[in-house]
């Protein structure tokens, strides 16, 4: 398809993670006309996760990868096209819903957005500079290149604690700074992190700097209750400082939080007539793949009742 042309769906999915998947099954099984948008990898944030532990149906565990690749088969199977575009604008003509990427420009009936969310970042000086070169946000992308170093993991969330644990697969020796004085992710990662014989902590603690030269070297770090800084020599430094969520291009179109989360009801219903919003880039109160998938279908259900309606 050219730049400024329109093709016309029942639904459009923007964002391929367990959410859109989900939103997917249900739309393409309800022989609705259904398009997937996803800009990078079709399972999101799964593809990511070295081991899911706590998704129904899988008492050994699934890794990620395989749980997106069965996602996505199953999404695929009745029938949902699917395009690899960033949307970087939504608007509104009338009731239909115009899906603007750097592409291509398409049009729907009813739009669900499953965009997820992505990695804060600290914002100190050589975050940017050593990014790729040391400083990382995905453990399972880079742990193996950290073979016998010393490394850091910045946060004291499950991200942080789920991602060191991984992390000690490969690293010597793993220093988890944070900025209290006690973890806040779930119990069962605290207690494995805390037992873990690699894995040391640096309390009330917060980064100031990240410091090397092809590569990271070292990190400069403050503590919040005396106001000292140290130098800690490290190989590498990952972040897990809190997730913002991806939902830039839709402002002014769905009421938000402060924090850019949307705001849906019980029905992932957004502000606007037939946009739903699934998954973590909703405010809600548990950010996981199982309440993610709850809302793909819920939201796809909801848009076929409203198209049926419609009509
Ligand atoms: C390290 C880590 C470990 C985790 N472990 C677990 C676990 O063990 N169990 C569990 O249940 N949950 C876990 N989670 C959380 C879980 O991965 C998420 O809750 C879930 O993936 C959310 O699904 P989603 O569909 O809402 O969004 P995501 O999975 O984030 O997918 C969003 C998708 O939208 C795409 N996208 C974003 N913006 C655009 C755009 N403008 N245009 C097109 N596409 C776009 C992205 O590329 C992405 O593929 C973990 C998360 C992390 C970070």
């Amino acid at each position: 398809m050219k730049g400024g042309e329109k093709k016309n769906y029942d639904v459009i999915i923007v964002g391929g993670g367990p959410g859109g998947l989900t939103a997917g099954l249900y739309a393409s099984r309800a022989r609705l006309g259904t398009l997937l948008i996803e800009s990078a990898l079709f399972g999101g944030q799964m593809t990511t996760t070295e081991l899911v532990e706590n998704y129904p149906g899988f008492p050994e565990g699934v890794t990620g990868d395989e749980l997106s690749r069965l996602m996505e088969e199953q999404a695929k199977k009745f029938g949902m096209e699917t395009v690899t575009q960033e949307v970087v604008k939504v608007s509104l003509e009338g009731d239909a819903k115009v899906v603007q990427t750097y592409e291509s420009t398409y049009r729907c009936e009813a739009l669900i957005i499953s965009t997820g969310t992505e990695y804060r970042k600290l914002g100190v000086p050589g975050e940017k500079e050593f990014a790729g070169k040391g400083v990382s946000y995905c453990a399972t992308c880079d742990g193996a290149f950290f073979r016998d170093s010393q490394i850091v993991v910045v946060g004291g969330g499950d991200s942080a604690l789920t991602e060191a644990l991984f992390l000690t697969k490969f690293a010597k020796e793993l220093t988890i700074i944070h900025r209290r004085d006690a973890l806040r992710g779930t119990k069962i990662y605290q207690e494995r992190a805390l037992a873990n014989p690699k894995i040391k902590f640096l309390w009330n603690s917060i980064v100031q700097e990240i410091k090397g030269d092809s590569m990271v070297r070292s990190i400069i770090v403050k503590n919040v209750k005396t106001g000292e800084i140290n130098e800690l020599k490290t190989e590498g430094a990952f972040l897990f400082v809190g997730l913002v969520p991806r939902t830039q291009f839709l402002k002014g179109v769905v009421q938000m939080d402060e924090g850019g989360y949307i705001l849906t009801n019980e029905h992932c219903e957004t502000s606007a007539k037939g946009i739903y919003a699934v998954g973590d880039c909703r405010k809600k109160l548990l950010r996981q793949i199982a309440t993610a998938v709850g809302d793909g279908a819920t939201a796809a259900f909801a848009a076929e009742k409203f198209l049926e309606l419609k009509e």
